[in-house]
């Protein structure tokens, strides 16, 4: 298999999911993009159930739960002008563009993500790189989507340099799923567009041991090489990482990997994802579990986004000493 899988049929085809179950999912496949990458049929196929659940569509993501948002993390108010996210004083997000080289059925931006959508155009893209060089107050710039790695590296390097450029941006953070989902795109051009004479975090998405496989290994191995800090981003999901065992193997591959456990995040309540919902006292519960018995540098936050767009909260850091409670401060 050559190419992405994008319709029900063609997961039939490539054996993904039963026949019976195509005409069920075009209804889906209608709302919500779907993707498999060819790395990630294969890994289906090897590891099951955990990989599967991740990017295999399903008939009840058409049901939306009470208290599921269209807009969980409720960017809209937040965006000065289009493409960015401002809601943090030193940090802001810009996204280039909303195609991903796979879509996740538990995506909080799944309303908006798409092949088809939200690249900025070249005006647009200009005007979002003018507001950074003038608002001094931004130190950081996350590049976001949609995933940053779908660009050209000739395209994405121009924008890195252009905000590498300005002399208040300290550093630049890329958060990205293409090195463990489509790490063929982590070619020498790309990894010469991502050498900067500037701090360059990417903060790489997985949720489960398996997806660090020989070819995402040569993937983080290059970005490393290139000087890039790498850190791991993390959804607690049911059925993909919600066991003890499971989060232990997840962050010990990601340290083997030269990546360090930054968030583990709460589900976010976009619609129709309820199936991959873990209530918080049990991530807590988890994380408990693992403490003392894996190293602190495989600790991440455990976080969860706050309603309206008021942020991140790290979760439980009184439980973590035995008690329960959250930490009062956004991240
Ligand atoms: S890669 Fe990220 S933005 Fe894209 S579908 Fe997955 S979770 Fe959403």
């Amino acid at each position: 298999m050559t190419r992405t899988l994008r319709t029900p049929q063609e997961l039939v085809d490539a054996g993904l999911i039963a026949p019976a179950a195509a005409s069920a999912l075009e209804a889906v496949a209608a709302r919500y993009s779907i993707a498999v990458t060819p790395a990630m049929a294969a890994l289906i196929r090897e590891a099951g159930a955990p990989i599967a659940a991740q990017y295999l569509p399903e008939p009840e993501e058409l049901i939306t739960a009470p208290h599921e948002l269209e807009d969980p993390t409720a960017d809209a108010p937040f965006t000065p002008i289009k493409g960015v996210v401002h809601r943090y004083p030193d940090r802001a997000l810009l996204k280039p563009l909303l195609a991903c080289p796979v879509y996740c059925r538990f995506c909080f931006r799944r309303e908006a993500v798409g092949p088809d959508g939200g690249l900025l155009s070249e005006a647009e893209l200009e005007a979002a790189l003018d507001w950074f060089a003038e608002t001094p107050a931004v130190r950081e710039v996350i590049l976001t989507g949609g995933d940053p790695l779908m660009l050209s590296p000739r395209r994405l390097g121009r924008i890195l340099a252009r905000l590498a450029a300005i002399p208040h941006i300290e550093t630049l953070r890329i958060h990205s799923r293409v090195p463990v989902a489509d790490p063929g795109r982590i070619t020498p051009g790309m990894l010469a567009a991502l050498t900067l004479d500037r701090p360059l975090y990417l903060c790489v998405h997985a949720n489960h041991a398996a997806e660090f496989t020989p070819e995402a290994a040569a993937g983080l191995r290059g970005l490393h090489a290139a000087g890039l800090v790498l850190l791991g981003q993390s959804v607690l999901l049911r059925g993909v990482n919600d066991s003890e065992a499971a989060l232990e193997a997840l962050f010990r591959a990601m340290l083997r990997h030269r990546v360090k456990p930054y968030y583990l995040h709460q589900l976010d309540p976009a619609p129709g994802t309820a199936r991959f919902h873990v209530p918080v006292e049990e991530g807590l519960a988890l994380l408990r579990a693992l403490r003392g018995r894996v190293t602190g540098l495989a600790w991440p936050s455990y976080v969860q986004e706050q309603p309206a767009g008021a942020g991140k909260m790290p979760l439980g850091m009184a439980g973590m000493r035995g008690g329960a409670g959250q930490a009062r401060e956004a991240v």
